[in-house]
This record gives structure tokens, sequence and C-alpha cells, in this order.
């Protein structure tokens, strides 16, 4: 496989060197120099999840890995299901919960895990990355226990929610959470500042896992071919996706897969209140305002770093920009999708609510609609109770880590104890 900076075309790396690298020069992303195109669809779609992701991603990577090896990590990352379920007649949820962590960046988080594993030639890596909540958590269990691998995590202390930090502050291993005295900007500005320091990088081997690597990408591809999998052939061949977006890797995601040949016939990107992509595909003006915080925080993104992969594809494929739907949603009336889908007897929380709101206006008589759920309704379960008037049920992976105890050290907004950190936990 080969891959392009976006920012500098005369960059051209490897599969391996891209999931190691993460990021191009000048922060450039990596985009595939060639996307393979499978002519019969219908066949690949017969197959079972595994099987056909694993056929799907080796078309991509190419003879850097072998089909064996494809499909070994692809069985090790995927060990959980995306089943789709009727919420009304035409409309289906995707449900991507059902993985440790109970986010769709199970799905990403543990095939980057795998790739990354097979493609380091046994040199030492040490994963360093802030996170807000799920990518945290989802990054935490892809990598627990693996060999040679170390993982910290900054997180701003007190921000995220108890649950949230119970699911990934309580593993030990190789897996080391820090509690920063300060915000989610001061976490990133640390891990910048790491990434900066080459000697540092060098010495412990550092990778961020963070959701602009190519591998993410890749692993999430294959869940929009498993969702068309599961529809007759009559639904999926009008099939419209809407997808709660915050940094825009899903949604880069499905059009990749559209590219591949799967046929969809429109996405929706639908966004909470941080809605920079919907006033830009209204008004052409790329203008980011301050991030606000939204019930949905997931996708409380005001720049986008998946963009402008998005951009790339559509002008390749000269798929035109205005071809995309779009919708922004509200926290009252994400609210009241919630209640809606609760109606239909349809536990749902803010983010899955929120495409299916976008997906509900825009749909048309004759179209299939899909919404994704990114989120097991529990992982928001503040939120959900508060507007359904439920105490839902904790699912056993959560419940199970809300009983242990916090392994996290606190650690003052400074580089200096940061690097002391890195270098403690080789
Ligand atoms: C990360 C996340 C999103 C946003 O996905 P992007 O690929 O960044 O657009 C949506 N919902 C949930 C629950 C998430 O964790």
């Amino acid at each position: 496989m080969k891959l392009y900076n976006i920012k500098e075309n005369d960059e051209q790396v490897s599969f391996g060197q891209a999931v190691r690298q993460g990021l191009g020069r000048n922060q450039g992303l990596f985009f595939p120099s060639e996307l393979p195109k499978f002519e019969d669809v219908d066949a690949l779609l017969a197959e079972d999840f595994v099987p056909r992701s694993a056929k799907i991603l080796s078309a991509l990577i190419g003879n850097e890995l072998s089909k064996e090896q494809v499909l070994e990590l692809v069985g090790d990352a995927f060990q959980f299901p995306a089943p789709i379920k009727a919420v009304k007649d035409g409309v289906y949820a995707l449900e991507l919960f059902h993985g440790p962590t109970l986010a769709f960046k199970d799905f990403g988080g543990r095939f980057m895990a795998q790739s990354l594993a097979a493609v380091s030639e046994g040199g030492k890596i040490t994963i360093l990355t802030a996170t807000s909540g799920d990518t945290g958590a989802a990054v935490a269990h892809a990598f627990y226990g693996m060999e040679n691998i170390n993982v910290v995590i900054l997180y701003p202390k007190g921000k995220i929610s108890p649950l949230q930090e119970k699911l990934f502050c309580t593993l030990g291993k190789n897996i080391h959470t820090v509690a920063i005295n300060g915000d989610f900007d001061a976490c990133q500005a640390l891990v910048k500042q790491a990434f900066d320091d080459s000697v540092l990088r060098e010495e412990i081997g550092l990778n961020s896992a963070n959701s602009i690597n190519i591998s993410r990408l890749m692993a999430q591809i294959c869940y929009y071919f498993e969702a068309a999998s599961q529809m007759i052939k009559q639904e999926r061949e009008n099939l419209v996706i809407s997808v709660p977006s915050g940094n825009f890797g899903n949604l880069t995601a499905g059009l990749l897969a559209k590219a591949l040949g799967l046929p969809i016939k429109r996405f929706i990107a639908a966004t909470n209140a941080n809605d920079t992509v919907p006033r830009y595909l209204e008004t052409g003006q790329w203008e980011p305002k301050p991030t606000v915080a939204t019930t949905s925080n997931a996708m409380d993104v005001s720049q986008p770093n998946n963009w402008p992969r998005i951009e790339e594809l559509c002008q390749l494929k000269g798929w035109g920009l205005d071809t995309l739907g779009k919708g922004s949603v509200s926290d009252a009336q994400s609210a009241e999708s919630v209640k809606d889908l609760h109606a239909l007897g349809y536990l749902c929380e803010p983010h899955g609510a929120i495409a299916y709101r976008v997906l509900n206006e825009q749909l048309a008589p004759e179209e299939t609609g899909l919404f994704l759920c990114t989120a097991h309704p529990a992982k928001f379960k503040e939120v959900v109770d508060e507007v359904l008037q439920l105490d839902i049920e904790l699912p056993a992976p959560l419940a199970k880590h809300a009983a242990m105890e916090l392994l996290s050290e606190d650690l003052d907004n400074d580089f200096d104890a940061l690097k002391a950190v890195l270098r403690k936990v080789q």
C-alpha cells in the first residue's frame, strides 16, 4: 500500500510507515495513492464479517502483509458484532458499541493496535495520547497487555465522567494513566510538546494512536459493508447513511467504503452545536468558532482533523461536496430525539439520536435510512436517565470497571514532570 501526504505530495510512505508515523511532514494527513474497487459487491457481502473485512483490508494493504496475517489481525481486532436494528419502517440503527469500551472507537483502536504490533519490527513503542474520554478508553483496552508497547494516557483531572475514568484508569500493566492539573487543551499541548522533542521521540519510540492514524479509518470501512450485508438488496441499493460527526473519521471511512464499491446513495454529516462543517457546506466558508460543550461531548470538536481527507476523496472521485447531506442539532433537539426513539422502542444516547434526527428530516419515502449509534446508551447514563426519567442498567464491562480501584497518578501541567513519567514507565 502506498500513501501520500495530502499537504506535501512528494512524501510517500508504506502502510507500515503510515501506521508508525501517524502524521506526515507539516502535520499532513496520509491518503491512499490507489483505491481498489470491488466489482462483485454482492459476493463480498455474502461473506461473514471477519473474512470479508480481511478481504477488504488486504486489498487496501496489498502485499506488505500476507492475506493470512491480515485475517489474523482482523480476527483479533473484531471480536464483537455490528448489528443493525430496525427502529421503524425503512430506518435502521447500526450498533457499533458492542466492543469492550462500548463505543465504535473499539474497531479502529483494536485494529490499529494489532497493525502497529505487526509493523513495529520489534522496536520499542510508547503510545502517548490525550483524551477527553472515549479515545483513551478504546486505546487503553486495545493495547492492554501487548508486549513492547507502553501506553501513557493524559486526561484533564476532574473533567471527564467518573464512569469514563473508571473504564480506562483501572487496567494497570502496560497502561499508565495520568490525571493532569489542567483542561483538555493543556493535555493536548503536553502531547504536542513531547512529539516536538525529537530526542525524546527517538528514545522512547513515541506514537500517538490518535484518530488521524490511517489504520483506524481502514478498520471502520468494514462495518459499513457489514451493515449493508444485513439488508436485502433493494434496501441497500437505496441507502442513505447519517453519521454523527466530531473529527469526521467515521464519515471519511464511510466515503472510502463507497469508493471501494459499496453502493451508498448519500451520506449525511450530522453534528451538534459545533457546526463548522454544516456551515461550511452551506456557505463555502471555513469558519470554526470556539468549541462549545454539549451533551454529545465526543463530538465537541470545532476543527475536525479528518476533514482534509474528505475533501481529497471527493475531489478524486468527482463527488461534489453539495451531494453531502448535513445538519446540526441542539441539545434540546437531541433530547427530543432520544425521547422519540424511546417511544419507538429503541434506547439511544445523544450522539446516535443526533444522527437519527437529521436522517429523519431528510430521508425520502423510497429511501432506506441508516444512522450510526456510536456509543452504548449506558456510556451517557446521566443524560439518558435524565431525559427519559429512567435508571438504565450498566452493561457488564462498565459495571466491572466501576467497582475497580483507580490507578492514575496526578501530575502538574509541566513538561519536565511528564518527561520523567515517560522515562519511568520504560
Ligand atoms: C468519537 C465519537 C464520535 C465522533 O466520531 P468522529 O469519527 O470523530 O467524527 C461520535 N460519537 C461517539 C460516541 C464518539 O466517541
